[in-house]
């Protein structure tokens, strides 16, 4: 209920005379028992019609550890689970979403993928599928001329004796060698009747996106480079959805959503336009991400006095060098600066987020990650820290995509150390498991030949894999040996530049060279300023024909 693109796509869709969108969620295990115990095929949550009954399902892929739970819902609902095997009979499965830029580990299971932003091309599939719905082959087939669309099936990967990718080929007239990104222009209007559900859920508010894209230029950040380019919702659009909003389901809290809130023009002027819009209406506004600057000075001042949740931060790493790898342009002295505004403020509670494993990171840099907390207990102030640390997951179609994720025998010595040294300063600590980690990035990086493990996996129990009471890296573990492969194949090998890599046919509109180039800076350290404030980098998104990026002249 959290993710905001199926409320969009289900708005659409409903929109259609001729169309019936609904929703399923993968049931929790003790219903799903009781559904296999009685034979329940899995249906919808509206209708309760079995979705083997509907002509299309679609998932929106936000985690790799979630993969089993697409074969898990498919084989609830008594559909087959390999394109192969599903006839003209079938529903037609389709996925999206973030994860689909790399669509290889499901390309066994899913009978076409959308790629990139889906609110216009959804259309143009459903056209198709009106004209061809009763021949399923010709259905691909015309599918697969659309922009942004991949159907895997008409795809042939040839791999070298090393396990590495030789190509990855179409194999019919109508499947094209790269699947470019769809990007729409403008936003659509948001959603404000979206379904309001009756059991608590995760961000339980009402949103509107008020930007979509972010050009900051970390890394590291996958988002950053598929979503781009920045678009942004003009002020009175945002004011007049917060209000239908509000109208019609009662919300008291709307986040405005966007990648990088304190980069939104005039975000200053737009929340005193709401407050005073909606003063007395009891409407509180937040932010999702906020940045170590002075915007976020500027933001909190204007926020009400009589909320003090917990205050969010990614400063990612502890020292200099490190963010500089990353092009996190901050420096300590702004971190500092900032926290001691928000303590000043009266806020208390505050989430620190780092990420270990970072490229050209030492014992040295860690240490800085504490040293940074000492400096932010000195500020004094009744303070409430939690530092949340990550893995880094070199991410397909980021700058580091070339990366070697670090080992489990790398990393556990920097945790000890965090671990010793954050019980001293008292602060909360949590961190992520680098077996997750290495599955996660395993999944994210793989190629084809994942389908047979995750279908494996799942035969020997594995579901839920993102809760820690469901993950057993061992079963994970068992079904790479199965078939001769092993997770660090995937997660822990360095790429070399000129590599064919499992999602190389797949375009973001962002270019090779852009990325490389973000390699070598990378190592030497090198800033890339955000190009929203300054000039045009030539990411590739204004490749002189198709100018999708407004930023660019
Ligand atoms: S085309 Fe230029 S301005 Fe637009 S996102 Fe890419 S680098 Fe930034």
């Amino acid at each position: 209920m959290s993710n905001l693109a199926l409320p969009i796509l289900y708005e659409i869709l409903n929109r259609q005379p001729d169309v019936l969108a609904e929703r399923v969620y993968a049931p929790w295990v003790d219903m799903e028992a009781i559904m296999r115990r009685r034979n329940i095929p899995l249906f919808s949550l509206e209708s309760r019609q079995a979705l083997k009954e509907f002509n299309i399902i679609g998932f929106s892929l936000g985690y790799e550890l979630t993969y089993t739970n697409v074969l898990n819902i498919l084989d609830l609902a008594q559909i087959p689970l390999f394109s192969s095997s599903r006839g003209d009979s079938h529903p037609l499965i389709i996925a999206g979403g973030s994860c689909a830029l790399n669509p290889e580990p499901l390309a066994d299971f899913i009978d076409l993928f959308v790629i990139g932003e889906g609110e216009e091309i959804i259309l143009e599939l459903l056209e198709v599928f009106r004209e061809y719905r009763r021949d399923k082959k010709t259905l691909l087939k015309q599918s697969a001329r659309l922009a942004g669309i991949y159907v895997p099936s008409f795809y042939c990967v040839d791999y070298n004796k090393d396990g590495s990718i030789n190509s990855i080929l179409p194999q019919i007239a109508e499947a094209k060698p790269k699947i470019n990104r769809r990007i729409v222009t403008r936003l659509p209007f948001p959603v404000t009747s979206p379904i309001v559900p009756y059991i608590e859920v995760v961000h339980d508010r009402g949103s509107v996106e008020i930007q979509r894209g972010c050009t900051r230029g970390c890394r590291f950040c996958q988002a950053g480079i598929i979503y781009r380019p920045v678009r942004e919702r003009p002020h009175k659009d945002v004011v007049t959805a917060a209000g239908e909003l509000l109208k019609n389901c009662g919300y008291s809290e709307i986040s405005l959503l966007s990648l990088s809130s304190g980069d939104y023009s005039d975000i200053d002027k737009l929340i005193t336009r709401l407050s005073q819009q909606f003063y007395g209406d009891n409407l509180t506004f937040s932010f999702p991400s906020l940045r170590m600057d002075s915007s976020v000075i500027k933001l909190l001042d204007l926020l009400p006095a009589r909320r003090r949740p917990t205050l969010t931060f990614a400063p990612e790493a502890g020292s200099e060098k490190l963010r500089r790898i990353i092009n996190k342009g901050i420096s300590e002295e702004t971190i500092l600066n900032t926290l001691a505004f928000v303590l000043d403020k009266g806020w208390t509670k505050i989430k620190l987020y780092f990420m270990i494993g970072l490229p050209g990171e030492t014992l040295e840099d860690i240490y800085s990650i504490v040293e940074l907390m000492t400096k932010i207990r000195r500020l004094g102030g009744k303070i409430r820290l939690h530092i949340s640390v990550s893995i880094l997951v070199p991410k397909p179609h980021t700058p580091c995509q070339w990366l070697a994720q670090e080992t489990e025998e790398q990393l556990l010595p920097k945790y000890a150390i965090l671990k010793k040294e954050l019980s001293r300063l008292k602060a909360g600590f949590s961190w992520a498991d680098p077996k997750t980690s290495q599955l996660e990035a395993a999944l994210s990086r793989g190629d084809r030949r994942l389908g047979q493990v995750i279908h494996y996996a799942w035969q020997t129990g594995c579901k839920f894999d993102a809760w820690n009471e469901y993950f057993d890296y061992h079963k994970w573990l068992d079904a790479f040996q199965q078939f001769g492969l092993h997770p660090s194949f995937y997660a822990n090998r360095e790429r070399a530049l000129d590599e064919t890599l499992s999602w190389s046919h797949i375009d973001t509109g962002v270019n090779l060279e852009f990325l490389q180039r973000e390699y070598h800076n990378m190592w030497q350290e090198k800033e890339t300023p955000d190009c929203r404030y300054g000039k045009c980098h030539a990411c590739g998104l204004n490749d002189g024909q198709a100018k999708k990026c407004p930023m660019a002249s």
